[in-house]
């Protein structure tokens, strides 16, 4: 396969060389003018020329290390028509590289050989993927800014795009519900009360009925449309399981087939098999090789992550297994330890995705049931534990509520809300309802998106609906119990939650939120009730802040990233307040930090 490469990029080089220096230079005279199809062929071989260069010694036989076959023709004609060279088209002048005999000067098309075709399918192949890889690229990272960190941070290759990909995915709208697949042909979009269904072919007859039908049709075909890609990725996931099954299977048979056998050797075994299955495929053995090799990494991939991986793992682990650029011991180590906690974010985020397993017969039985933040994970793989558990050695009755939104306190405000800041500039309309304009940045504000401008928070504030952030609680080993972890880059000044808790007044000596409006002063307590946003450690060096945001004269404290890459743990400055007095040291680690205690 390298001598193949290295021959087909040489070859490239060379011509590519050559054709710009015939292009560039001015002067072809000499050319024999009256070939009717003129081709430049070149061709490279490797020989030895002895020790002492001596050039009568007998050479060793020539090894040929590159051909090529530079067609001609477009320069001349641009010559002879005195336009500038270098607008042909590309494709016209490029370079093809040829295994044939064809003598130079022959019509180009006339000794095309078997191998001249195969290199040169090959060679376009490989551009075009390498384009893709480029736009993928530029895709994934918009704008995300290098961010500096101390801490292990994923570095920029295939698998941390895999594994950022699969977390996505995890945290994503699309529903895995292999009930879909079959939902879909079921969908239908009625015109009008004479003609009750329509199917999505003739859809586009839509547009001749009312405004009130155009609507709903309008909805309907968001809605099938949503279903139709659902059920593709779904179908997606359902094949990459498959595949990687079907792996399994075939190596059982083989060995099953060597212990039945076991004189004849374990390559006949392997090819009786290979052939087997290639004739149940209906495909040639190249074909099926090919995809085997594909299928196999999707089987390593399971066997590091699991199952779980696969299915959330979208178009991202084709390419991973087709370069296997990152097929090492310590991928497939981080791969093993991220194996319960995509089960976890699977299991509570999108709990039909064991159904899809019912395929191959593995169980579909949900492992880990509840609230995503109702369990603590572990970056070294270990067993995912109830987040419950590991407070109840310092509290026996801990218990906590993970709430979407806060609850006010009504024994310490009886029915006000303390974060309510009438706006100085409310602008009135006429039917008398005040419209909300940000203070951040003057725009209008509405929880019905068709009316909202502000997109100062756009996950979290005027969205559709709130979705889970790509966070999981996880047990630290520097002793401060749990911590947060980011699974995905939260660029900065990107909103990462909202800190959400029971909205209360005078608590004292735990730890508590304080806020203030203009006129009042309240605190949100996370002791009983709230989310991620308590399990937040401190840290000198923070990577993330609280900050206060008025969203419909609502004041709401928003955990905003200062540049997180995927991987890290998020951290805040709980500051000098919280730490006053307080008998505790710091244990964020950092060079910088303020509140290490020497005594303890
Ligand atoms: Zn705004
Ligand atoms: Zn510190």
């Amino acid at each position: 396969m390298d001598s193949i490469d290295h021959f087909e990029e040489l070859s490239k080089a060379i011509a590519k060389t050559i054709e710009e220096h015939i292009a560039r230079s001015k002067n072809s005279a000499g050319w024999p003018q009256e070939l009717k199809h003129p081709v430049l062929r070149v061709d490279a071989f490797l020989e030895d020329q002895g020790p002492d260069h001596d050039q009568d010694t007998t050479p060793s036989r020539p090894l040929q290390v590159a051909s090529s076959t530079i067609d001609l023709a477009p320069i001349f004609r641009a010559r002879s028509t005195q336009r500038a060279t270098d607008q042909e088209p590309r494709g016209e002048t490029s370079a093809r590289s040829s295994g044939d005999e064809s003598e130079p000067g022959s019509p180009r098309r006339r000794g095309v050989g078997k191998l001249r075709v195969a290199n040169t399918q090959s060679f376009e192949e490989d551009v075009t993927e390498h384009q893709r890889q480029i736009a993928t690229d530029t895709r994934n990272f918009p704008k995300r800014r290098k961010i500096a960190s101390d801490k292990f941070v994923f570095r920029p290759s295939t698998l941390d795009k895999l594994i950022i990909g699969i977390w996505e995915q995890l945290h994503g709208t699309l529903d895995l519900n292999p009930q879909i697949i079959s939902e879909q042909y079921n969908m239908t979009l009625p015109v009008s009360s004479s003609t009750p269904v329509i199917n999505e072919d003739t859809a586009v007859e839509i547009r001749g009925a009312g405004p009130a039908l155009q609507t709903d049709a309008f909805h309907r075909m968001n809605t099938l449309c949503r279903k139709v890609t659902q059920a593709s990725r779904v179908c997606r996931s359902i094949e990459i399981v498959v595949q990687a099954k079907w792996i399994e299977l075939f190596e059982d048979k083989v060995q099953t087939s060597i212990a039945a056998a076991p004189h004849i050797s374990k390559t006949k075994h392997h090819k009786q098999a290979f052939v087997e299955a290639c004739q149940d495929f209906g495909w040639s053995e190249k074909e099926l090789r090919n995809k085997i090799a594909i299928w196999r990494g999707y089987r390593e991939v399971k066997d590091a992550a699991g199952w779980v991986a696969l299915v959330f793992a979208g178009m991202g682990i084709y390419r991973f297994c087709k370069y296997r650029v990152e097929f090492t011991k310590e991928a497939m180590k981080r791969l093993q330890n991220l194996r319960t906690r995509f089960e976890v974010a699977a299991d509570t985020l999108q709990p039909h995705w064991r159904q899809l397993l019912s395929i191959i017969g593995e169980s579909s039985r949900l492992q880990y049931a509840g609230h995503p933040h109702d369990w603590v994970v572990s970056e070294d793989g270990a067993q995912p534990v109830l987040l419950r558990s590991t407070y109840l050695e310092r509290e026996p009755f801990f218990e906590f509520e993970q709430l979407e939104e806060s609850i006010i306190d009504e024994r310490e405000w009886r029915g006000e809300d303390p974060r309510w800041v009438p706006q100085s500039s409310a602008v009135v309309r006429a039917n008398g309802n005040s419209t909300y304009v940000c203070a951040v940045c003057d725009q209008t504000q509405s929880d019905e998106p068709a009316l909202n401008s502000c997109y100062c928070f756009p996950n979290l504030f005027g969205c559709v609906k709130r979705r889970p952030p790509p966070v999981q609680i996880y047990r630290t080993n520097k002793g401060q119990n749990n911590g947060l972890l980011a699974l995905a880059p939260f660029e900065r000044g990107a909103g990462i939650g909202e800190f959400v808790g029971l909205i209360t007044k005078g608590v004292r000596h735990v730890d508590v939120m304080d806020s203030a409006t203009a006129t009042t002063n309240y605190q949100i307590w996370q002791g009983r009730q709230g989310n991620f946003t308590r399990f937040i450690n401190h840290s000198c060096k923070a990577n993330a802040q609280f900050s206060q945001f008025t969203w419909l004269d609502t004041q709401h404290v928003v955990l905003v990233s200062k540049g997180i890459e995927a991987g890290v743990e998020i951290s805040v400055d709980y500051g000098d307040r919280y730490w006053a007095g307080l008998d505790k040291s710091c244990l964020c680690g950092e060079s910088c930090c303020r509140y290490r205690r020497a005594h303890r």
